[in-house]
């Protein structure tokens, strides 16, 4: 079993101010999927410009200090919730597209945090859909969180790869993003970065305040973070750039080195 992330910034315009998608990539990656040779697969995507506008205007994740801060941000919420929810269909009908038997999976509807970490979400249905040899697909999404100061937090599709891969047990876990893996520093920032070919910890990277996007859900640093708690348990997983026109289809197909490797220490 393979777990895919397909990155906000590689489905949708991420710096855009309104939701927009990147129709042009994703029927691409459709297609790179589909003529991957043939895997259990679970697709998890990104919220990019559907999900950060809605989750940053509402300050979704923070204190809840009035009753009227409470019911702006229910309101917030619910078209977080919304915009995610579309963004994920057109994903959907994508997939549906080449032929994959895509099948879609809310987040909203079954998981729950604690202080913005997944406590409670029951996979069996999701295994179920994989024996019959579905495709099913998650998303960065907003949840409900126990925590009576917040009770509402934003879940990214990086901490839903984690959970589902620490439960799951995939044989690999392959990210797409919009850079080749990840550098020293950030690329888009410092044109002389270097690109790591293995990572085994945070200590390699010149300091954790270079891996900082703005990003509400943590950019590469939040994702690296995840990984690194997989690689703890001898989950592997790579950063790849979806990008490039058939990285993905080859990493599908068990091509390693195409970007950045995080694994534990050997
Ligand atoms: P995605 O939407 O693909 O999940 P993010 O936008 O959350 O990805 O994170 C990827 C971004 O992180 C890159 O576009 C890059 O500009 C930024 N970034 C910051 N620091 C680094 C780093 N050290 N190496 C690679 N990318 C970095």
């Amino acid at each position: 079993m393979i777990i895919l992330k397909l990155g906000g910034s590689v489905i949708t315009r991420k710096d855009s101010l309104t939701p927009t998608l990147d129709s042009n990539n994703l029927t691409r990656i459709a297609r790179e999927i589909s003529n991957s040779s043939h895997h259990k697969l679970i697709v998890v995507h990104g919220a990019g410009s559907f999900g950060h506008p809605y989750a940053k205007e509402y300050a979704i994740g923070s204190e809840i200090k009035s009753t009227q801060e409470l019911t702006r941000k229910k309101m917030g919420f619910s078209k977080t919730q919304n915009s995610v929810k579309n963004l994920n269909a057109q994903v959907c009908q994508h997939l549906l597209e080449q032929e994959i038997p895509a099948v879609s999976i809310q987040p909203s509807s079954f998981i729950e945090t604690h202080n913005k970490r997944i406590i409670n979400a029951d996979l069996d249905l999701i295994s179920k859909y994989l024996d019959l040899g579905f495709v099913p697909v998650l998303y960065g999404d907003v949840v409900l969180d126990m925590d009576k100061k917040i009770k509402m937090a934003v879940l990214s599709g990086d901490q839903i790869v984690k959970y589902l891969a620490e439960n799951l047990k995939p044989e690999k876990v392959i990210l797409g993003s919009d850079v080749d893996g990840i550098y020293n520093r950030d690329p888009k920032k410092y044109p002389d970065a270097h690109l790591m070919k293995v990572v085994t910890s945070y200590k390699e990277l010149e300091s954790t305040d270079n891996i900082q996007t703005v990003d509400v859900t943590g950019g590469m640093g939040g994702k690296l973070g995840e990984l690194l708690e997989l690689a703890k348990i001898g989950i592997e997983s790579e950063i790849i750039n979806a990008n490039h026109d058939n990285n993905i289809k080859k990493a599908l197909n068990g091509e390693k080195g195409i970007g950045t490797l995080i694994r534990n220490e050997k």
